[in-house]
Parts: structure tokens; C-alpha cells; sequence
């Protein structure tokens, strides 16, 4: 169903509303009184990649509508392509693939926001280098970002790299200069180099608190680094695995809210049922918690949450409403890479229909097509 109206209550206000929209844009928006016990919430939006995505080599429009479904169901109504560390050359090719199917559908128009490019420019110490394959990451230069600029056109690209790389604080200013959005990440950088990446433009840090070591120098190791720079602005996996509930509320008193934003890592299918896949020439297995992990070792290399569920876990972790919450998954990531995601005339239909328990839980978020 491309149109309909729906009441609800605003998350950030609480406001009575009607929205109506049509062809798939909201048409209208106003007070309305009438008694409603949906919430109405911006999109939630995600970083996305997984099995199919990684070896798409057969990648197909199939493929791809039935994940941009699958999110959409759960509230989750744009996304991020990512792919990560790989032979520089087929990681072009498959954005270009991929580029020209979502082209080519409205559907994956509407739902695929723009790229995100997790290596090959990385870290290749252990314990940073995470799942990715140590084997093809080199250091990035001036003509493989102007290939990424060409390959994506003018969409948005979120490119997360290691900036103790030879050469990075020379390829975060070009990449800022081309519009590329700059993240750290799976770095053991020194203090000065992370506040140096910053000064050149980057403005992330992929999955603060994943792709490090288990164990860390008390005295001065990447997570504090991280929290001494001003102005960068991290993602976090709310699981309460990939980040444990005492470190996560540390991280929120460490950093202003507005600084930070949620993911669920790119890795897997979200919902994917406990299993092996293999993503890339990578083996890896989702376990019954949702975690994915390579077989036979203790790290975790990526999850199978949704971000729904990622909202329930940063509420309870943190002992919020998933009113107060729902911004780090909907507003923050939008800011981070310059995409509007209000409930406003003109705009997308693709806000999220909250509904909540008695005890003011998130229950479930839906999308105004599965809803009408
Ligand atoms: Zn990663």
C-alpha cells in the first residue's frame, strides 16, 4: 500500500499526530487528538551487509529485496551496503554490480542509503584486525578513493580505515574533500594520530569497543584515546554482548549524547537462524545469543540483531525509555552522513509505527506499507 494515515504519538514529544502520505511520500502532518496507542519515530537506519552481500558474485535483485524486506519489517527503513576488507579491485566491482541493481528498483532506492566500506585499509595487528583478512590490506591511495567516488556517484559513503596507515591523514583530507565520510576503526592508533585523523576530517569510529584486543594497557589503550578526542563520533553494537552493559553506560557517560550513534555490525543476516556461513573466505557461525563468531574461537566477529532489538538492549542497559534511545539508531546516523530523516511533508513514508507494552517497553516497530 502506497498510501494511508495513521495516528500516533511523536517519540521525542509526545504530540498527538496524523500522518498522511501517498506514493509513498508523507503528504501531511497535523495535530489530531484522536486517541492512539502508536508512537511515531523516525526510521531507524543500519549499517547492512552479510553473506549474499559479501559473495556477490551472484548477487541479484531477489537478494536484495528480500533483505531492504526483511529490515523494513522491523522497522529498519534505509540502510547501508557494506562490505569489508577484500581485494580492493572486487570490492569496486561489487559496489558497482549492486549500484546498478538498486539503481535499476524503487524499492532498493528508497531503502539503500549509501555505502559503507569497512577495509581493506585497516589494522592488520591482532586482536584489531577482527575477522578481516590481514592478507589484502595495504594502504590506501589518492586514485582508490577517487575510484570509490566514481563507482558511487554522488550517494553516501561512509569509509572506515586505520589512521596509522602510511599516507592516511593525506587520504582522510582527499576523502572529505570528495564527500566521503571518514570513520576510524580496527586501529590501534596513538592518541596524536586519532586527534591529527580528526583535525583532517575524519569524524567516526567503527564499533567503539569491538575489533580490539580482549585485554587492553590500563594506562592508555584505544578506548580512552577514543573518549580524550573531541569531536569523533563512534558507533556502538548495543547487543549487551559486543559491548558489555557496564562499558556501554561508561560510553554514554564518557561522550554527549548527540556524539553517539548504534549499529549492529555489518556482518551477518540480521534474524539469520543459528548456522555456518561463509562471508567472503571467511567461516563463520551465528550462535543461539544472535553473536557471529568464527568457529572454534572466542571472538566476536560481527551479530545478527536488529536494530529493533538493538533499541531494547541500549534501554535496558542503560535503564532509559526507548524514546530517549531511539535517536542513537535513527537521527545520529542520518546526521553522521548528511540524509534528512524527519516525519515532515515531502518526506519519505518510511517512519516506524511504535508500539509499546503497558510498562512503556518497546514491543514492536513497523513500517506505514506493512501497517496500511
Ligand atoms: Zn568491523
Amino acid at each position: 500500500m502506497h498510501s494511508g494515515e495513521i495516528c500516533g504519538r511523536d517519540f521525542a514529544t509526545g504530540r498527538p499526530l496524523r500522518v498522511t502520505w501517498a506514493g509513498g511520500v508523507i503528504t501531511d502532518v497535523y495535530d489530531d487528538d484522536t486517541e492512539s496507542c502508536n508512537w511515531l519515530a523516525p526510521t531507524l537506519l543500519n549499517g547492512y551487509g552479510g553473506v549474499d552481500f559479501q559473495r556477490n558474485d551472484q548477487l541479484t535483485e531477489a537478494h536484495l529485496l528480500s533483505a531492504a524486506r526483511q529490515l523494513r519489517r522491523d522497522g529498519c527503513g534505509r540502510f547501508f551496503f557494506t562490505l569489508i576488507t577484500d581485494d580492493w579491485q572486487k570490492l569496486m566491482a561489487r559496489v558497482r554490480v549492486t549500484r546498478a541493481l538498486r539503481d535499476a528498483h524503487p524499492e532498493l532506492r528508497a531503502a539503500m542509503a549509501g555505502w559503507h566500506i569497512e577495509g581493506p585499509f585497516l589494522s592488520p595487528e591482532v586482536g584489531f584486525k577482527g575477522a578481516h583478512n590481514p592478507a589484502v590490506m595495504r594502504d590506501a591511495t589518492a586514485a582508490d578513493l577517487h575510484e570509490l567516488r566514481a563507482v558511487t556517484g554522488r550517494d553516501p559513503v561512509l569509509l572506515t580505515l586505520a589512521p596509522e596507515r602510511v599516507g592516511s591523514l593525506e587520504i582522510i583530507r582527499l576523502a572529505t574533500s570528495l564527500g566521503i565520510v571518514v570513520s576510524l576503526g580496527h586501529t590501534n592508533a596513538s592518541a596524536d594520530t586519532i586527534r591529527a585523523a580528526v583535525a583532517a576530517g575524519a569524524r567516526g569510529f567503527t564499533h567503539l569497543g569491538n575489533g580490539i584486543p580482549q585485554q587492553l594497557d590500563r594506562h592508555d589503550n584505544i578506548l580512552w584515546r577514543v573518549f580524550d578526542t573531541p569531536g569523533i563520533m563512534p558507533s556502538l553494537i548495543p547487543d549487551t554482548h559486543h559491548v558489555s552493559p557496564l562499558l556501554f553506560r561508561h560510553m554514554h557517560r564518557a561522550l554527549p549524547a548527540e556524539r553517539i550513534y548504534y549499529t549492529t555490525d555489518a556482518m551477518s543476516a540480521a534474524g539469520a537462524p543459528p548456522g555456518r556461513y561463509t562471508i567472503g573466505s571467511i567461516e563463520l557461525e551465528v550462535g543461539t545469543d544472535q553473536i557471529v563468531r568464527q568457529p572454534g574461537k572466542p571472538n566476536f566477529a560481527g551479530s545478527a540483531l536488529r536494530p529493533v532489538d538493538g533499541i531494547k538492549g541500549a534501554a535496558e542497559m542503560l535503564g532509559k525509555k526507548w524514546q530517549e534511545v531511539w535517536p542513537h539508531f535513527s537521527l545520529r546516523p542520518a546526521e553522521l552522513m548528511g540524509l534528512r530523516n524527519t516525519i515532515a511533508p515531502g518526506e519519505p513514508a518510511d517512519f516506524c509505527i511504535v508500539q509499546q507494552d503497558d510498562a512503556g517497553r518497546l514491543v514492536e516497530a513497523r513500517m506505514p506499507a506493512s501497517a496500511a
